[in-house]
């Protein structure tokens, strides 16, 4: 029941583009306040008008504060920093939904560049864990909260050419289990969402631009769109206090 979103405070991070600025705007028509969270801050407001938007049209009353944090949350010095610039009536957070991350490449071993190593380690688990950090004692202070992390397939099924992406989201499929069983008996919730193809800048970021070789990779079957990772992310976060969707896998029909 969605109505349990009415005036709950989320933060997206990844806020920007694609699967979290889907679920940007879903929390918004859910009634929710959202805090947005990304590098590129342009883009980030026009999501952040897309929430407006969305709340209006909801007709709800209640929720419906939206702010845009600039973020990169791989800087562990800029991680500290953020709860200051949260505007201080979006500080009594409830929703934390880790969605930044990229790939990049295809490459094998041999080749992957160190710079590419380090960022999507950065990024994908360091950022996730020093986000997750930062909220999880927000949460243990105010007895509730929903840490909700974005996996994937590559992290439960590796592939060639994916070792160190598939690693980095293996690595947050363990540190998420490790996080559930941690705070069992508390109010504090914790889940997975994993998933399949999704088109969005993705692959665009993957190929470091080249649009053609970024279609490519949905040649011949429909993938997966924001919203439909969106839906399962709020769907995991409206389910009544005592329920834990731990763990979800959504993946496109044309995939298995
Ligand atoms: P997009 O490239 O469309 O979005 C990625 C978002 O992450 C952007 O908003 C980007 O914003 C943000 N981001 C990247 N690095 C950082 C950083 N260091 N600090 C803050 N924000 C950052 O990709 P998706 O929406 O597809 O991906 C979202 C999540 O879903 C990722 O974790 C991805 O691994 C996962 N996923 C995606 C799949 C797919 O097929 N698309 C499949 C399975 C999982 P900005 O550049 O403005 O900072």
């Amino acid at each position: 029941n969605a109505t349990r979103l009415i005036g709950k405070t989320v933060i997206v991070t990844g806020a920007s583009s694609g699967i979290g600025a889907a679920t940007a705007v879903l929390f918004a028509k859910a009634g929710s306040n959202v805090i947005l969270v990304a590098r590129r801050q342009e883009i980030l407001k026009q999501v952040a008008d897309q929430c407006l938007a969305a709340h209006k049209e909801s007709g709800l009353t209640q929720g419906g504060k939206f702010a845009t944090v600039q973020l990169d949350v791989s800087d562990k010095t800029q991680v500290a920093g953020f709860l200051d610039k949260v505007p201080q009536d979006l500080r009594d957070i409830d929703i934390l939904v880790n969605n930044a991350g990229f790939v990049l490449g295809l490459d094998r071993i041999g080749d992957i560049k160190d710079s590419d190593i380090e960022g999507m380690f950065a990024t994908n688990v360091f950022g996730l864990i020093s986000m997750t950090q930062l909220l999880v004692r927000e949460f243990k202070k105010k007895q509730a909260g929903h840490v909700i992390n974005l996996g994937s397939i590559a992290g439960r099924e590796p592939y060639v050419g994916g070792s160190v992406y598939n690693a980095t989201k293996s690595a947050v499929r363990a540190f998420t289990g490790a996080l559930l069983r941690e705070l069992v008996n508390t109010p504090i919730r914790v889940t997975e969402i994993d998933p399949g193809l999704v088109e969005t800048e993705f692959s665009i970021v993957r190929f470091r631009g080249d649009t053609s070789a970024a279609k490519k990779v949905y040649e011949g079957l429909e993938p997966l769109t924001g919203y439909d990772i969106a839906e399962e992310i709020v769907w995991a976060a409206s389910r009544p206090p005592h329920v834990n969707i731990a763990d979800v896998l959504v993946y496109p029909v044309n995939q298995a």
